[in-house]
Parts: structure tokens; C-alpha cells; sequence
């Protein structure tokens, strides 16, 4: 039997299972994709922590600008320990071998994304989440965790425990490879599967494998969802692919302009301001440009080199001296987003069965401070 079962090889769960690990506990993570391919890998723009290293900035500062962008939705003390603790979560990151991209005197680089009063994201080039994965895949090789790729989540295990209630006892997996189902007897589980925003279909700009079945199975065990209509509209994705451009093209300084080749907005208000912006725009039956070409061919390949890639790949323009049409998609970048990015809660998980854990990641903060929830 296995100590720790983790569910999900994204982010979150790795995290999880290092965390596990450093308990001695044999830890195993089971993953309908390989870790490498999970949604964490498409994630560009960086995380925000207000390590003062290219601007003057405070904690104080990045709990006030995430209560302020939440309107008031978010849990204060959640957004408090995000704040704090990110400074940390980072340097972590860091000293087990993430590549951060450096400034001149070598310190962890860090730009501004929206909603940020200073520059506060923490970032490797537009790679951050694949970046992220690799070395957190690393140090998981190194601890000796078990991984079973490929192996989708059916149900979770229940079984009476020793007071006569139920509690969690593996998990049914399907082998996609054999198509056989496998059972993983577990004395604990983790639930990290990550977020459900693939429902959107098309719209999404999510990888295929956040469509929620991770949730509904704990949901059939008997867990309780909160916060569920927390999805969040990103404001810049391609028009004709859904292919995210990170707010970081923005934050580099790129400017978003209406049909008349205008600009119409600030650029890095809070998300939901920004997409409000565009759609009115394309309500009055005008195109939205993203542009980024006065930053330059050597910025743009030295910061933005994914961004230029997807662009060319997927839409057959070159940001370097195309515009990057971003209309009618703007409600097509939604995300499922974990649950703090603007302070607001997602999709968290509650629920009272002993031996189930779940896990979410505190994004843009933080993506080490995997935060495990114990309930009951
Ligand atoms: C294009 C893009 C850019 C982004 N940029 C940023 C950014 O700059 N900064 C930031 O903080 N956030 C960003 N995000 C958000 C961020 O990527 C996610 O919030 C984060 O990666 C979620 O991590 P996770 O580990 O919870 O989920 P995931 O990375 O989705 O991992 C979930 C894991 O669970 C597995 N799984 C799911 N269902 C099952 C099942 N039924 N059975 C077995 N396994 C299952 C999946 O295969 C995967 O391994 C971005 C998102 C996108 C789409």
C-alpha cells in the first residue's frame, strides 16, 4: 500500500508529493498525461512576489492590490499568507534549480503584470510553468517518487473506517495505454487534477486535460465544491486559435488597439477590466490588435520567444511587425484559474471524508505553497 497517492502531475501535485516525500512516506503520482504535458506548462507570464528586486514593492502592497482586483470577493486570509509566504515559495523554487531569468546584477528578473502597483512577476523568459515542471520533475526523479503516467482517474476508493464513517482508500485508474483498470491502494490521497475551464470546448485556452473529471470523481466520493463560478476571462488570447498571449507582452509594454488603431484602454488594469474594455470594443463591431512591435526583434526573442512562436505557428503572424488580432476571442482565454490568483476563490474542494486530501496550487504567488487542504 501506498503512504501518499497523489492524483494529478501538474504543478500541484508535484509539489504535493515533494512535500509528502520530505516525510519519509513512499509517495506515488498518477497522471492521465505526462507530467511535462500538464496545463502547468503553459503557463508564461510569471509569479507574483513582492521581492522589491526591480522595483520598490511590499507585501503590503501585493495584498493590497489583490484585495483591490478581487472587489471584495476574495478571503482576506488566504490573500494574506499567499502574499507572505510567495517570497519564500519562490526562493525556494530557486535554490532547487528553477531558471529564473536575471537581471543585470543577477537577481531573480521580475516584470509587471496587470492589477500589479510594481513590477512583481517572477519569471523564466514566457516559459515560467514549463520551466516550473522540469525542475520540480527533477527533484521528484531525485526523492524516488513513483510515477504512473497515463492513468486516468475513475473513482476514488471508499471504505468504512474504524468509527463506522466512510473514508478514502485509493483510487480506480484506467491504463489508457492497456485500457486495463487498475487499483492504487493508498493510505492517503491527494486530489490535484487540476481546474475544469476545457468545458468551454474551443473557447479555452487550457491543455484538453483540464476538463474537470479529477473533480467529479471526488465529487462522487463525496467531496463538496465551492466557488465554482470562478472562471476567469482572460483579456488576450489569438483570435482564430484561442492561444493565450500572456499578459507579460503587456507588461513588456504592448499596447492593445481598436479598430481605428487606437489605444483604448490601460493595458495592465485587472483582468476583467481589460476584457470588459475589448469586448465593447467589439461590440461596436470593431477588431482588437495586440502590438507589440515597437518593443523590438531582440526583446521580443529574448523575453517573449514563446508568445513569438505561437504567434507565427498559429496565426501566421509575426509580432515582431504584424499587429496580433485578439478580437472575438476575448471571452475565449478563459482560464480555471486555482483560487487566489485575483484574490478571489475557486473551486476549492471541502469536504469531511478522513484520508482525502486536496490540493490547489497558490498561483501567481506562489506555485510551491501547494496548499493542502485537510477537512474533517
Ligand atoms: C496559457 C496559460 C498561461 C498561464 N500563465 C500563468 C502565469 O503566468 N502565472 C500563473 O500563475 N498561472 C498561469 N496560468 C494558470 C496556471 O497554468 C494554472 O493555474 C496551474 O498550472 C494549475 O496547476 P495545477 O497543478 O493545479 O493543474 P494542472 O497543471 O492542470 O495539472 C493537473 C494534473 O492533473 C491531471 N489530471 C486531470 N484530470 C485527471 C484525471 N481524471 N485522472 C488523472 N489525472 C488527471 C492532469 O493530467 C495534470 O497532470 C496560465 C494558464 C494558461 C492556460
Amino acid at each position: 500500500m501506498i503512504d501518499v497517492l497523489v492524483i494529478g502531475s501538474g504543478g500541484a501535485g508535484l509539489v504535493a508529493a515533494l512535500s509528502a516525500k520530505g516525510s519519509t512516506a513512499s509517495v506515488a503520482v498518477a497522471g492521465k498525461s505526462y507530467p511535462t504535458r500538464s496545463q502547468t506548462s503553459m503557463a508564461q507570464g510569471g509569479i507574483n512576489a513582492a521581492l522589491g528586486n526591480a522595483d520598490s514593492d511590499s507585501v503590503e502592497a501585493h495584498i493590497a492590490d489583490t484585495l483591490k482586483a478581487a472587489q471584495g470577493l476574495s478571503d482576506e486570509k488566504a490573500v494574506q499568507s499567499l502574499c507572505v509566504e510567495g517570497i519564500d515559495a519562490v526562493e525556494w523554487l530557486d535554490r532547487i534549480g528553477l531558471p529564473f531569468s536575471r537581471s543585470a546584477e543577477g537577481r531573480i528578473a521580475q516584470r509587471r503584470l496587470g492589477g500589479a502597483s510594481a513590477q512583481r512577476a517572477c519569471y523564466a523568459q514566457d516559459y515560467t510553468g514549463l520551466k516550473i515542471l522540469h525542475t520540480l520533475y527533477d527533484q521528484c526523479m531525485r526523492e524516488g517518487i513513483v510515477f504512473y503516467n497515463e492513468r486516468f482517474l475513475l473513482n476514488l476508493i471508499t471504505e468504512e473506517d474504524e468509527k463506522g464513517g466512510l473514508c478514502i482508500g485509493g483510487a480506480n485508474m484506467l491504463n489508457i495505454k492497456t485500457g486495463e483498470v487498475e487499483k492504487l491502494e493508498a493510505k492517503t490521497v491527494i486530489v490535484a487534477t487540476g481546474g475544469y475551464s476545457r468545458i468551454y470546448h474551443r473557447h479555452s485556452t487550457n491543455a484538453v486535460g483540464s476538463s474537470g473529471d479529477g473533480i467529479a470523481a471526488a465529487v462522487r466520493a463525496g467531496a463538496r465544491l465551492s466557488d465554482m463560478e470562478f472562471i476567469q476571462f482572460h483579456p488576450t488570447a489569438l483570435k482564430n486559435s484561442s492561444i493565450l498571449i500572456s499578459e507579460s507582452a503587456r507588461g513588456a509594454g504592448g499596447y492593445l488597439l481598436n479598430a481605428g488603431f487606437e489605444r483604448f484602454t490601460d493595458e495592465l488594469a485587472p483582468r476583467d477590466v481589460v476584457a470588459r474594455a475589448i469586448l465593447e470594443e467589439i461590440e461596436k463591431g470593431g477588431e482588437v490588435y495586440l502590438d507589440i512591435r515597437h518593443l523590438g526583434e531582440e526583446f521580443i526573442d529574448e523575453e517573449l520567444p514563446q508568445e513569438r512562436k505561437l504567434a507565427k505557428l498559429y496565426e501566421g503572424v509575426d509580432p515582431v511587425c504584424d499587429l496580433m488580432s485578439t478580437g472575438r476571442t476575448v471571452w475565449a482565454g478563459t482560464h480555471c484559474w486555482s483560487w487566489s490568483y485575483l484574490g478571489a476563490r475557486q473551486a476549492t474542494m471541502r469536504q469531511n471524508m478522513p484520508r482525502l486530501l486536496v490540493c490547489i496550487v497558490k498561483m501567481k504567488c506562489s506555485w510551491s505553497m501547494t496548499e493542502i487542504l485537510l477537512m474533517g
